[in-house]
């Protein structure tokens, strides 16, 4: 028979992004709402395995709904991927009388929750939190949609710039592997160009359509770039080139980085965690393990955390259509 739960572990893991306190706050008076005990685990895995905990009540997450980053610490631990490790983490856990885990953070920390529950059979349930929104099985995942107003924020103040200069800026945004930020915010921020991981635009149609926009009578223009899309250059490298093959640009070099995983939520993230949270432990409560929560079709369910892991998080190609009518 399945074990009663009567006290949840909560933890944050990975890159941080905005959103995971809120998600720390839903689970924790989540759990206040059921009568049954949260400890706060710093640091994530690493501090399960150092046994690093804090017992937390409905009113030690006062204030933290509207902050960035997580008060319960994030960190990459290597321990955590030795048997070793896992075994130690799992041995701190029983001893805190901690019945099962939520995991918040990205594909790693779903990887390393799967794991640990394949070998001590331990109840895991996931929240995805990145930036990136690279995750399969939800729509959005927290800190996406705060990322995505940072940089469009970013971009008008560029945009003020470029246009008082007539000049050509190139902007780095976040995403190695997707280009959901660089697409969203590059849209949003009326970019002329969007150049991202999933699809290589290709140098020649890149000076095609600046040379197009410059005789169109723009003035001034911006590029948004994925840090790891394949046109097959930095974006130093870029400048340089645009500058050599079309002289009558002024290029600049903008890279956002960590900048775009900070600041306090937007309404969007606070409400996407406080309703992944009470699903999160809902769930666990019900019996249920090994999902990750998340939002589909504006409607939170489960996906399986192998599911989540493996599948791929598809960019909308439709929205590179209404990039390309909006650069007309
Ligand atoms: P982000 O998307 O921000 O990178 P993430 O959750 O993918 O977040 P990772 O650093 O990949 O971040 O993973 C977080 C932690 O999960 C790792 O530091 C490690 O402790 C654990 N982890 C990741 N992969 C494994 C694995 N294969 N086995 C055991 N633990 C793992």
């Amino acid at each position: 028979m399945q074990k009663t739960i009567k006290k949840i572990g909560v933890l944050t893991s990975g890159g941080d992004s905005p959103g995971m306190n809120a998600a720390i706050r839903s689970v924790v008076r989540t759990c206040a709402y059921h009568n049954i005990e949260c400890i706060g685990i710093y640091r994530g895995y690493q501090g399960m395995i150092e046994g690093d905990f804090k017992e937390m009540g409905p009113r030690s997450v006062n204030n933290i709904v509207n902050k960035g980053g997580t008060v319960l610490k994030s960190a990459r631990s290597l321990d955590f991927k030795t048997p070793e490790g896992r075994t130690k983490a799992h041995e701190n856990l029983l001893k805190a009388g901690i019945d099962a885990l939520v995991v918040i953070g990205g594909d790693g920390t779903f990887t390393g929750g799967l794991l640990f529950n394949s070998e001590f059979d331990f109840p895991i349930m996931g929240i995805p939190g990145t930036i990136d929104n690279d995750i399969f099985g939800t729509s959005h995942t927290l800190g996406y949609d705060t990322a995505l107003n940072t940089v469009v924020e970013v971009i008008d103040k560029i945009r003020d710039t470029a246009s008082s200069h007539n000049r050509l800026f190139f902007v780095e945004v976040m995403g190695r592997d997707a280009g959901h930020i660089a697409l969203n915010a590059g849209i949003g921020a009326g970019a002329e160009e969007i150049l991202i991981p999933e699809e290589n635009l290709g140098l020649d149609r890149l000076l095609e359509s600046l040379q197009k926009s410059k005789a169109s009578g723009k003035s001034s223009s911006i590029v948004v770039i994925a840090e790891g899309d394949k046109i097959g250059k930095n974006v130093f490298e870029l400048k340089d080139y645009v500058e050599a093959n079309l002289p009558e640009y002024d290029v600049r070099v903008s890279v956002l980085g960590h900048m775009q995983r900070g600041g306090s939520p937007s309404c969007f993230d606070r409400v996407l965690a406080s309703r992944l949270g009470v699903k999160a432990v809902e769930s666990l409560l019900e019996g249920k393990s090994n999902y990750m929560v998340g939002l589909q079709n504006d409607k939170v369910n489960l996906t399986p955390l192998e599911q989540a892991i493996k599948g791929k998080s598809e960019i909308d190609r439709e929205l590179l259509r209404v990039s390309d009518i909006m650069s007309t």
